[in-house]
């Protein structure tokens, strides 16, 4: 896998993910680590909601006045040294990115984390044009090795058990010396620093993301917690920094403010180990950084999203929390997704990136249980996000159709309710009776989809606003 599966495949590869065992238990991990620890930092915290509430406005603020602060970014990393490319489209963005490597000379770069560049497919096309790009961060230097890609937005190998990483290292690292097969994490990222060290010495320039654009001073911020962005941007003679459009904020203080919100969002962190601001290249005295500065600027279909009913997903930061906490990804992990951005956050994100068609599945890909909303510190709304697609999808008739006429058949009984009320009796009958023997029900007519993963339990003989209606009887 080179690139990102298709996000139409989700039905197949959500069936292939649930029965893989390794995945299972590499997903389990999940619920032992980012789940608690970010709920114990929200707990240790008595302003997160009030921070969250902060947040939210800072972005709608920003979102409605989304050209003049990018118009202010440019200017102020212009006066700091810095250039700044305006890209409409991804096309255009892996443009300028090579034209700025070729005019660097540059047979290898280096590259941080970055989710655009996921999106921009630019490894490959870098790849294709005979620039080597060696991935920095572990996750990621992981599945590149793996020749995959990112299954979660903040640790793109969760997929991956510790033994399988062990064996994919063995597997390339032992022609470069490395024969002994390690098993201890320790071990295991001693040997990727290792080998990295010297990828970053030699590359020619540095690609990272940006978590944040600081309008007031032109900086590009980015958080990790191995240092590696760090090396990327300082060591190669150029840096690009390839972001897209609504991740500018006016002010220092209000890159301060989120943050506070994303670490803790993101792994129950304080704050992350390193955040870098980097403004314009190096200045005379400085004892290090590049020599050249660029921000590749991507809107790649996001001012499409202003002003309607999906820019509220235009606040999002990338932290991780809604997939964390949603039962779908926690089953079937990213790659089922078969798109760059996954779980809550992607099934309202793709659909705008990819179409409607290609992205119809995902926003059904949700039990609306509403943990990611409750989690999201920029309180997106993503389950009424995800309930405005199947909307979408419904008026544009790309549903199948017997899933639209159900839709249609329901929608007509429930403005009935005395009709609605005598139809659910008799299904309710009819079900317990079908069911009378096992206790439950392998096949039904029109849910065939429903009881081919497993059995209706049968019900146990009244319908819900019967049993309503005697409990307020009683109470
Ligand atoms: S939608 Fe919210 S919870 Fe999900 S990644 Fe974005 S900011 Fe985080």
């Amino acid at each position: 896998m080179s690139g990102h599966a298709d996000p139409r495949a989700f039905k197949t590869n959500a069936r292939r993910a649930l029965a893989d065992r390794e995945l299972n238990a590499a997903l389990g991990r999940m619920t032992a680590g980012f789940v608690p620890n970010r709920a114990r930092a929200v707990a240790a915290l008595p302003e997160f909601d009030d921070l969250s509430r902060r947040g939210r406005e800072l972005k709608d603020h920003v979102l409605a006045n989304l050209d003049h602060y990018l118009e202010v970014f440019e200017r102020n990393c212009a006066a700091a040294g810095g250039q700044v490319h305006w890209c409409a489209g991804a096309a255009e963005a892996r443009a300028a990115i090579l034209e700025i490597c070729r005019a660097a000379g540059a047979r290898t770069v280096t590259k941080g984390k970055s989710m655009v560049a996921e999106e921009l497919g630019l490894n490959g096309f870098l790849e294709a044009n005979g620039i080597q790009p060696i991935e920095t961060d572990l996750g990621e230097y992981i599945v590149q090795l793996a020749d995959e890609v990112p299954s979660h937005l903040i640790a793109p190998a969760i997929h991956k058990t510790k033994e399988q990483i062990s064996d994919l290292f063995l597997r390339h690292h032992a022609a470069l010396g490395f024969e002994q097969r390690q098993t201890e994490p320790q071990a295991i990222i001693g040997e990727a620093r290792q080998i990295l060290r010297q990828k970053f010495l030699d590359a020619d320039v540095g690609i990272t993301g940006a978590n944040f654009l600081v309008a007031e001073t032109g900086s590009a911020v980015i958080v990790t917690n191995e240092g590696n962005g760090d090396l990327t941007q300082t060591l190669p003679r150029v840096h690009v920094a390839v972001a897209s459009i609504e991740k500018v904020v006016p002010t220092l203080e209000d890159a301060s403010v989120l943050l506070r919100l994303l670490a803790r969002s993101a792994t129950g962190q304080e704050f992350s180990a390193y955040t870098t601001f980097s403004t314009g290249p190096r200045r005379e005295g400085d004892p290090d950084g590049p020599e050249a500065f660029h921000v590749i600027l991507v809107d790649n279909g996001r001012s499409a999203l202003l002003g309607g009913e999906f820019q509220e997903i235009l606040r999002c930061i990338r932290c991780g929390a809604c997939m964390n906490h949603c039962p779908v990804y926690r089953s079937v992990g990213g790659h089922a997704y078969g798109a760059v951005y996954v779980g809550p956050m992607g099934a309202v994100l793709t659909p705008a990136l990819a179409g409607l068609e290609a992205g119809l599945h995902l926003p059904n890909a949700s039990s609306f249980c509403g943990r990611c909303e409750s989690v999201c510190p920029m309180q997106i709304p993503l389950p009424k996000l995800m309930r405005h697609w199947r909307e979408r999808a419904f008026e544009a008739a790309v549903a199948p159709a017997v899933e639209r006429f159900a839709v249609r058949l329901w929608a007509w009984a429930a403005r009935r309710p005395r009709l609605y009320g005598q139809g659910a009796r008799i299904a309710v009958r009819t079900l317990a009776w079908l069911g009378r023997k096992r206790g439950r029900l392998s096949q039904l007519p029109l849910a065939g989809g429903w009881t081919g993963g497993r059995d209706l339990p049968v019900p146990e003989g009244r319908t819900f606003q019967a049993r309503w209606r005697a409990e307020r009887r009683r109470a």
